[in-house]
């Protein structure tokens, strides 16, 4: 296995060389199961691996090495011991979710996504709403997304137009291409992102077809995927690899790296740092003529997000969910970390107090 064909490059290798570490070696984490993780590098095959105890000890849940993570690890001294991971090379992107029934701790879902497919199909009603909210989440992550319209073999041109005309006007400029894991037409549209070196990953709703897709992408290697992990030495039998080289075929060229996590197949916005931002920018551009600077948009006076509505220059329903993503992403991050929160509201007005103070003095650095 080359380092290259499984993600690596100068970001992570840059990273790598500057920890100056000749007895590590870069590996990827390839599957994640309570502290045992596999990981696959140079050389062998998939290797077990944990993070040393300095890790686990220093390093918060979301900080740890997650599947699609490149870490700098010790191998074992001889092929049945575990490799200990040293360090987590720092992650190009991450997604992160809620965990299911927690205090709403945050964990990561995949780390290291170049591009990720979100798929819908084109015979359900695919909602833009629930698009927006995994557009958000993967825009917060770092990565690029793609909107992918599934089962175009059951819609007639004009059906699927009518599919995709919504979900166009959500993913607001992003590819929107229209597939069938069925036929395996349209999937050439895929082949900027499904290359060598790069990493995608598929989310979506349970029925639009995320298998199919994944099992057409990986032709018969799914099968011999499955039969290297029931042999892994024994106990560990059943660990499932969630990280894997494609084998190309058809209209692609092999050696694109995929991502499937179960986690991957449930999304709650965890944390925000701009994504949603970034996914409702005709929303917040429009907000900037509110006559109030912290407008709610939710009756006050002078608020041009409401004009925008009746004048029906915004969709009500976009506005609906770009406060719904807001309220549960101030409220995950609340649970999340309290005091945390509390202390970065602290450090955020200090800040704008002391740019205040600036702008007094110094009048050309208004706004
Ligand atoms: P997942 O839950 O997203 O993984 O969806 P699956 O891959 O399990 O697919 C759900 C159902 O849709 C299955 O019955 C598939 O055979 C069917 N399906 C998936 N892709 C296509 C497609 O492109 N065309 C048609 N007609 N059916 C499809
Ligand atoms: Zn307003």
């Amino acid at each position: 296995m080359q380092l290259a064909s499984l993600g690596y490059g100068p970001f992570f290798s840059d990273s790598f060389e500057s920890l100056a570490r000749p007895d590590l070696v870069p590996a990827r984490v390839t599957s994640h199961r309570g502290a045992h993780l596999l990981v696959a590098g140079a050389g062998a095959g998939a290797q077990r691996a944990e993070p040393s105890g300095r890790l686990r000890h220093e390093l918060s849940s979301v900080e740890l090495p997650a599947v699609g993570d490149w870490v700098a690890l010790a191998p074992g001294a001889r092929p049945d011991d575990l490799a200990i991971i040293h360090h987590v090379l720092p992650r190009r992107t991450a997604l992160l979710r809620r965990a299911a029934g927690t205090r709403g701790e945050a964990q990561v879902v995949a780390a290291n996504v170049d591009t990720f497919l979100v798929v819908t199909s084109a015979n359900r009603d695919a909602n833009p709403r629930r698009l927006e909210r995994y557009l958000a989440a993967i825009a917060e992550s770092g990565a690029d997304a793609i909107v992918v319209i599934n089962k175009a073999d059951l819609c007639t041109a004009d059906e699927l137009a009518a599919v995709a005309a919504p979900l166009e006007a959500s993913a607001r400029g992003l590819p929107v291409v229209s597939v069938s894991a069925a036929t395996g037409a349209g999937l050439a549209a895929l082949a900027g992102a499904i290359r060598p070196g790069h990493t995608i990953a598929l989310v979506g709703m349970s029925g639009v077809g995320k298998s199919s897709l994944v099992n057409r992408l990986l032709g018969d290697q799914r099968q011999a995927v499955a039969a290297i992990d029931d042999n892994d030495r024994g106990r560990h039998a059943t660990t499932r690899r969630e990280l894997m080289v494609l084998p190309g075929g058809g209209e692609l060229p092999g050696g694109g790296v995929l991502i499937d996590t179960p986690g991957m197949r449930e999304l709650g916005l965890a944390e925000d740092h701009g994504g949603v931002a970034a996914s409702f920018d005709d929303v917040l551009d429009t907000a900037r003529a509110c006559r109030f600077r912290d407008c709610r948009h939710a009756g006050e006076p002078g608020c041009a997000v409401a004009t925008a509505v009746d004048d029906g220059a915004l969709d009500p329903d976009r506005v609906a969910s770009f406060h719904k993503l807001e309220r549960e992403v101030a409220a995950a991050e609340r649970r999340a970390n309290p005091v945390l929160a509390a202390r970065a509201k602290q450090r955020w007005k200090a800040v704008h107090q002391a740019q205040r103070a600036r702008k007094k003095v110094d009048p050309k650095l208004g706004t």
